[in-house]
């Protein structure tokens, strides 16, 4: 079987950066994915397609098809006194804030000047070129139920 919308694909991989440092690896070789329902970056996924059990490859995606290149909107200022009380606030630091669209993002503090806090709202890889090292371990159909959920369904996949 090949990589195909709706199958479930096992995969090692290995995620580094432009200098070669490692960002991100899958643990125990059990990464599992949902093929076709955007449950990974799009330049990751058609990278996939049509690759079968035992394929190793390399391949580097764009930031644009990777999580995006940074949106200098989602840098805003923000009024230190909002953060009364939370001696918390300093660079690195990551909450949970909702966007002007209504959807839950990650946003991290990357400067405390004086009267403001300057926060980013962008994916900690957006602007990021990634390089992965890919091996396909396994290749199954999806059930409907997964395919119907848009994600993998037991041990490593989606726990309800
Ligand atoms: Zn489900």
């Amino acid at each position: 079987m090949q990589i195909e919308p709706n199958a479930v694909v096992t995969l090692h991989y290995t995620l580094k950066d432009n200098d070669g440092a490692v960002i991100d690896q899958s643990e125990d070789g059990s990464f599992l994915y949902l093929h076709g329902a955007m449950n990974i970056v799009p330049g990751l996924e058609s990278a996939l397609a049509g690759k079968a059990a035992g394929d190793e490859f390399s391949v580097t995606i764009s930031a644009e098809e990777g999580y995006g290149t940074k949106d200098p909107e989602r840098i805003q200022e923000v009024p230190k006194e909002m953060f009364e009380g939370n001696d918390e606030i300093q660079v690195g630091v990551q909450f949970h804030a909702q966007s002007p669209d209504g959807q839950a993002v990650v946003v991290t503090v990357v400067e405390v000047k004086d009267d403001v806090v300057v926060i980013d709202g962008n994916h900690a890889l957006a602007g990021v070129d990634l390089n992965f090292d890919v091996k396909v371990v396994e290749i199954r159909a999806a059930s409907e139920e997964e395919i119907s959920h848009g994600h993998v369904h037991g041990p490593h996949g989606h726990d309800h």
